[in-house]
């Protein structure tokens, strides 16, 4: 479902080919800065959530980060990091993935969530959909269920959707 949500657009920056040439960066640092605006982000993603009962929000390195933890504590939720490779210090479980900018791996921990309990993900932009289809990967591996996936940012002509199809996905700001 989208929302319209005035001036967001507005505050976002693009700034051309980085960190790569040809990919146009959503730099969000002047929206995290507008105290009214971030304010507005958080609570329209919050709201969206709130439809679901959530045990968990599970936050994907390294700008899914600034969202997850503030989602986590409104609704009264467990924050679980999924992170870069070689950055989680305990016992891991680990997917591959492919980025609109190169290839990466994710890890969670392996004790990081209870079998059955109810996740959202999040992270600030939805591009090609492979880091969030990671994600969603790792948090099923450990038994989890993945009841929606939430961005603050969706590239639509990416079509990340079609790769997270069969999943409950929200996006605050749409990019035709
Ligand atoms: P993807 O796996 O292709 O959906 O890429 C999403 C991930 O890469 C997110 O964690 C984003 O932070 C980052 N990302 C990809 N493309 C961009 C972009 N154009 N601007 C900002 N971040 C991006």
């Amino acid at each position: 479902m989208a929302l319209k949500v005035p001036n967001m657009k507005e505050i976002i920056r693009d700034i051309p080919d980085f960190p790569k040439p040809g990919i146009l960066f959503k730099d969000i640092t002047p929206l995290l800065k507008d105290a009214p605006a971030f304010r507005r982000a958080v609570d329209v993603m919050a709201e969206e959530l709130r439809k679901k009962k959530i045990d968990f929000i599970v936050g994907i390195e390294s700008r899914g980060f600034i969202f997850s933890p503030v989602l986590a504590y409104k609704l009264n939720a467990g924050f679980v990091p999924v992170r870069k490779k070689g950055k989680l210090p305990f016992l891991t479980h680990q997917a591959a993935y492919a980025l609109e900018y190169g290839e990466a791996i994710l890890e969670i921990h392996r004790d990081a969530l209870a079998p059955n309990s109810r996740v959202a993900i999040v992270d600030d932009l939805l591009a090609t959909g492979g880091t969030a289809l990671a994600a969603a990967r790792l948090v099923e591996k450990l038994g989890a269920k993945v009841e929606k996936i939430s961005f603050l940012i969706e590239l639509v002509f990416l079509k990340g959707r079609r790769k997270l199809s069969g999943y409950d996905v929200f996006s605050l700001i749409q990019y035709e």
